[in-house]
């Protein structure tokens, strides 16, 4: 999540709230008043942020900030006693998130955020968040930790998401292995949300592969909860992250893919993100993208070609076969999505997902800017 140093004053406690430049006459107590100019915080307000050092303490909490640049209008931030202000929701954004909990019960080699092993239930938190969130915002993702940990906390989310912003997609991201219970997946299906998915990871048709990599015995788990899913008329999409231990099979795995769960909406592979765990593994799990390109495209074609819908997410176009660029999305979240020196002059830089913060140092040896477009890159 996007974050800025400030210095708190007044401010013992955290401090939530929704970000306005305006000056409201009611319901200011769930908003935060940005201002590049105050001489004293404002009243009402569930705190004030200025760029202004010098300002009239009156008891109220303020936090002091070098550039009031970084806030729009609706963003949703935290505030804490250290001064550090953290985005929970950015109105900018196409890939705002909550989370649900940050325990899981899988331990999955490469995970990018490893998960806790006790916390604080996070829903009413949770809930405070979604109603601070704007009435217009395209999608909504449900992550975690595995969300589905919360046990039936996730569908009094996914209700209150469908009560206070009605036209908003779910995105949940989930192990799966809960849904193996029948019961769990209708009352899933009971939220009759409009727009709902459930992306849910595989990484092998082998069944000890798929658990070696996730540090637990669950694979037919996961597989009955697709089955259950499906028996419910979800829509389910399934995510394969590509590293060492998985590219080999792709191919195999998307054969397996095809003629076993034949209703999935989309099947996304992606490239790994070398931080948490999968940096801790880095050596068991490092492969140059360039170096898996082979299996890459044959798995994609063989989706597409029988009329399934393949994805590739997180991955450089120059890096690609040209063939299977079109398959290609800008999936990574925008504040943690970079460029590289190599990128500048580049033709595709507007249309590439460019690189993960965290693989600033640790990306393909292939990165060359494309000086030419030589195809459409539409499939
Ligand atoms: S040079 Fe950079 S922007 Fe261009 S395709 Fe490669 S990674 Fe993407």
């Amino acid at each position: 999540m996007k974050q800025i140093q400030g210095k708190s004053v007044n401010i013992e406690e955290d401090i939530v709230g929704r970000i306005t430049f305006e000056k409201n006459i009611f319901q200011r107590s769930n908003e935060i008043w940005v201002s590049k100019d105050t001489s004293s915080p404002a009243f009402g307000y569930a705190a004030t942020i200025t760029a202004k050092e010098n300002i009239a303490s009156n008891g109220k909490p303020y936090c002091i900030v070098n550039s009031v640049r970084d806030f729009n209008e609706g963003d949703v931030v935290i505030i804490n006693k250290q001064g550090e202000i953290i985005f929970l929701y950015e109105i900018q954004s196409h890939h705002n998130a909550i989370m649900a909990t940050e325990r899981c019960n899988h331990r999955c080699i490469m995970c990018p955020q490893p998960p806790v092993v006790q916390e604080k239930d996070k829903t009413s938190f949770n809930l405070k968040l979604i109603s601070l969130f704007d009435k217009n915002t395209q999608e909504i993702g449900i992550t975690g930790g595995e969300p589905t940990l919360i046990g039936d906390n996730l569908f009094v989310l996914i209700n209150h998401i469908k009560k206070k912003l009605p036209k908003t997609a779910i995105s949940i991201l989930s192990n799966g292995v809960k849904f193996a219970d029948k019961e769990y997946a209708m009352k899933l299906a009971k939220c009759r949300h409009h727009d709902l998915q459930i992306d849910i990871p595989l990484f092998s048709d082998i069944a000890e592969e798929h658990n070696r990599i996730v540090g637990a015995k669950t694979f037919y788990k996961t597989v009955q909860g697709l089955y259950n899913l499906a028996l419910f008329h979800q829509r389910i999409g399934i995510r394969i992250v590509v590293h060492k231990q998985t590219y080999k099979r792709l191919p195999q795995f998307a054969d397996y893919i095809y003629h076993n769960f034949p209703f999935v909406a989309q099947v996304a592979f992606m490239q790994m993100e070398t931080t948490g765990l999968a940096k801790d593994h880095f050596d068991q799990l490092w492969i140059d993208p360039y170096d898996y390109n082979e299996e890459l495209r044959e798995a994609v074609l063989l989706l597409a070609d029988r009329g399934m819908k393949p994805y590739i997410y997180n991955a450089q176009l120059c890096v690609l076969p040209e063939d299977i660029r079109c398959y290609a999305q800008q999936s990574i979240s925008d504040w943690k999505d970079i460029y590289i020196s190599e990128c500048d002059g580049c033709v595709l830089k507007g249309k590439c997902a460019g690189f993960f913060e965290a693989n600033r140092n640790v990306h393909s040896f292939h990165i060359k800017k494309v000086e030419h477009i030589s195809s459409d890159i539409s499939c």
